[in-house]
């Protein structure tokens, strides 16, 4: 099997090049020749080569059978989720979802009169949830905010017992540090917005799949909500894919540095990141994981007001709600990702006011490391 590296710059046999293409080629053509090809027999969906191309790519570098492309993660975890439920079907879902996925269960599951459950991080508690008509298993890590770990293999293990399918969001941590179908999930869905794209400039959504049996199911789902991802997007995620490995590598790196750093600020209460071993996962992330990703939350002792100070004086890292790109990016899940809860609801996730989300980028460590230390001074 290549390594990652390799297929992220060489994913697919060269069939594809034309006339000694070092790269691929696009296809704007919605319309095919439907005699020709049956590959190509999606119709509705804008099934194009591209499309098809980077369906290919993604499941290679998930180690999956196929993939489907998508114009946003919300378009992937919308049609994978409803692929798999009808009315009067159950759920379980992993507790700390990102908020889209929550709302998508809170206001369009009752209406299907689908019931659903949420799963702390052990796998008692997955088992503890079963019901006679528990069809699906979602599950997101690393999760957002405080980057909790499931552990993939005994849930996807307990599930195949079952009969259930199961579901990974695998954004936080892509291919490169997680392979949930090597861990026997059935499904893998990306917000590629995040890491695959790279660059805070490509909204798209992945999925991938360990079989082809679902193949046909998903289609249907995905070509009655649409979400379909077009040739010239799908060109320029197949560009970003190249520095994929190289990128994720980087903020790894950079990641911990700065875990470290943050670990012993007297300014800092705690840190959330899975390396460090006082994670309470760290064990589970460093058995699942061959990376622990670029993304951290830390506690600053300071009230509001100096958060904002704190956060309006960095001048590498901007305060923005994305993450996964180059460009280090903060926010306080409190006033963003997580504002529509209540104070008592976000307590209970464990996300206090002065909680910090910490997308590092692929800037040098320590200029990342000295713009927290000034502006941390500045406010302490
Ligand atoms: C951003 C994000 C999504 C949603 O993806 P969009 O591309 O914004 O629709 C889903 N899951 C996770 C973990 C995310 O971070």
């Amino acid at each position: 099997m290549e390594k990652l590296e390799t297929l992220c710059v060489h994913p697919l046999a060269d069939e594809d090049k034309l006339r000694g293409s070092v790269t691929s080629v696009i296809f704007p053509s919605a319309a095919y020749n439907y005699l020709d090809n049956e590959e190509l027999q999606y119709p509705g969906f804008y099934s194009t080569y591209n499309q098809q191309r980077l369906g290919k790519i993604l499941a290679r570098l998930e180690r999956g059978k196929w993939g489907l492309m998508f114009s946003s993660g919300m378009a992937a975890i919308t049609t994978a989720i409803l692929s798999f439920v009808q009315n009067d079907d159950h759920i379980i879902f992993s507790r700390d979802l990102y908020g889209g996925t929550l709302t998508f269960a809170q206001n369009e599951l009752p209406k299907r009169s689908i019931s659903y459950s949420y799963a702390d991080n052990s796998v008692e508690s997955f088992k503890s949830l079963l019901r006679e008509n528990t069809r699906l298993i979602y599950i997101e890590t690393p999760a957002n905010p405080l980057l909790n770990i499931v552990p993939l293999k005994e849930v996807a293990d307990f599930a195949k017992k079952h009969g259930i399918v199961t579901i990974v969001d695998n954004t936080f941590a892509s291919p490169i540090n997680q392979q949930p179908i090597n861990q026997g999930i059935d499904i893998t869905v990306h917000s590629g917005t995040k890491y695959l794209g790279g660059h805070n400039d490509l909204p798209f959504g992945a999925l991938v799949s360990r079989t082809t049996s679902h193949k046909d199911l998903i289609y249907q789902t995905a070509k009655i909500y649409g979400g379909s991802l077009s040739p010239y997007q799908c060109y320029l995620v197949e560009r970003s894919l190249k520095t994929l490995a190289l990128r994720v590598q980087r903020q790894n790196e950079n990641a911990l540095k700065i875990a470290h750093y943050l670990k012993s600020h007297p300014a800092v209460s705690n840190v959330y990141y899975p390396g460090l071993p006082d994670h309470p996962n760290h064990h589970i992330a460093a058995e699942q994981m061959s990376g622990f990703g670029g993304i951290l939350s830390f506690e600053l002792d300071v009230n509001n007001e100096s958060l904002f100070i704190f956060l309006k004086t960095l001048s590498v890292i901007q305060p923005a709600l994305s993450l996964g790109g180059v460009e280090s990016l903060i926010c306080a899940p409190a006033a963003t990702s997580h504002k529509g809860l209540t104070a008592s609801q976000r307590l209970s996730l464990g996300i206090k006011d002065n909680l910090l989300r910490l997308s590092v980028g692929i800037e040098d460590a320590d200029d990342l490391i000295t713009d927290l230390k000034l502006a941390i001074l500045i406010v302490v």
